[in-house]
């Protein structure tokens, strides 16, 4: 590993030098290392996916580019080569280099991995990635994966979701009694002690759960996600907030073999093209959000309401019995609670000042 790292820098500086009187080789890249490297890399997304499943594939290709062909990464839709939630595994094990989902997949394997995707009244976008590169959240994530042989790195976030479809009005908390809903992650236990049977399945499964009435209602993402899937033809009652999911972050998983094996140069561009992931599909959800809302907003077959206060109010109380109970239990889950709220608690006083009190002022 130190060899090789030494080797690959040595070649680099060869380079470097050599760029300086022929520009040819540096255009062509010939001064760096010529090693190559094919992977792999498996997600839990529909092939090709808007967002989700295309995020992964830029990544792909912004890799490709940037390492001038040197790391090549085939990317594979959930399914296609293991099934969608078996990322983790397929990663952990070493089949696969790569992987590409949701951390909050793999609650029952390693429950404390639902703070890095989201927690339920938890962080938003900006705050998650404050608390994942300044506020110790990102080493706390890779301490949390180091027993599986895992490094992970945030890539990509969808922003605050909606609430969800609901295929009937939820106008008291006794309006979730019964209500079959699929909700992955703490969201899920959440409405199951509010009286709601949560269920969870791969998104390529939700439209026709939902218009069957296997399932009653559905959170997924946002307007610009959920429209692709067509839900707005399966319900009537699109909720707001996402109080599920105020800003899911999104996950590349890498085998620390395989990550060990690539030279200095390789890994900066994985770790930064992950970066640029995340901005890229903030933007992408920011902009298709837009759009999709106003659509969603002029069907006369579609209801955007907000939830009744005293049913968030409820929610949050339960997140927050569950957060406590199972710090109890877990001691990673409790560490790693220990830092998130106390991140959460000094930021939560700076965003009432700046983007709440902001966005307020668009409305005077
Ligand atoms: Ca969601």
């Amino acid at each position: 590993m130190k060899r090789r790292q030494f080797v690959g820098g040595l070649a680099a500086a060869v380079g470097a030098a050599s760029c300086a009187g022929e520009k040819t080789d540096c255009a062509s890249g010939t001064g760096q290392s010529a090693e190559t490297f094919e992977w792999s890399c498996v997600t839990s997304w529909p092939p090709k996916y808007p967002g989700l499943g295309m995020a992964v594939e830029n990544l792909a290709e912004r890799i490709e580019s940037a390492s001038n062909g040197r790391l090549k990464i085939k990317v594979y839709g959930g399914g296609e080569l293991v099934p969608a939630f078996e990322a983790f595994d397929a990663v952990s094990r070493g089949t696969v280099e790569m992987g590409h989902d949701a951390s909050y997949y793999h609650k029952g394997k390693v429950d404390a991995a639902q703070f890095f995707t989201a927690v339920p009244f938890g962080l938003n976008y900006l705050e998650l990635n404050g608390w994942f590169y300044y506020g110790g959240g990102l080493e706390l994530w890779r301490e949390l994966y180091e027993p599986f042989n895992i490094i992970p790195f945030p890539c990509g976030n969808t922003g605050v979701q909606m609430g969800g479809w609901f295929n009937r009005e939820i106008n008291s908390v006794d309006d979730l009694k019964g209500l079959k809903m699929r909700i992955p992650g703490l969201g899920g236990e959440v409405i199951r002690r509010a009286g709601a049977t949560p269920v969870t399945m791969p998104g390529s499964e939700i439209f026709t759960s939902l218009q069957t009435g296997a399932i009653d209602a559905t959170e997924w993402v946002g307007p610009y996600n959920d429209v692709s899937f067509g839900l707005h033809k399966a319900a009537k009652y699109y909720y707001y907030p996402g109080w599920q999911e105020p800003g899911a972050g999104l996950e590349c998983m890498i085998n620390t073999a395989a990550w060990a094996s690539l030279p200095a140069d390789l890994q900066a561009i994985v770790e930064i093209s992950c970066q640029a992931i995340t901005t890229d599909m903030m933007a992408e959800y920011t902009h298709g959000n837009a759009f999709a809302l106003q659509q969603l907003v002029d069907d006369p077959d579609v209801e955007v309401r907000p939830f009744p206060d005293d049913v968030l109010r409820l929610l949050k109380s339960i997140t927050h019995d569950i957060v406590r109970e199972t710090a109890a239990t877990d001691p990673m889950w409790d560490k790693i609670q220990k830092s998130y709220y106390a991140y959460m608690e000094k930021s939560t006083r700076n965003q009432r000042v700046t983007e709440f009190a902001y966005l307020r002022t668009r409305d005077l």
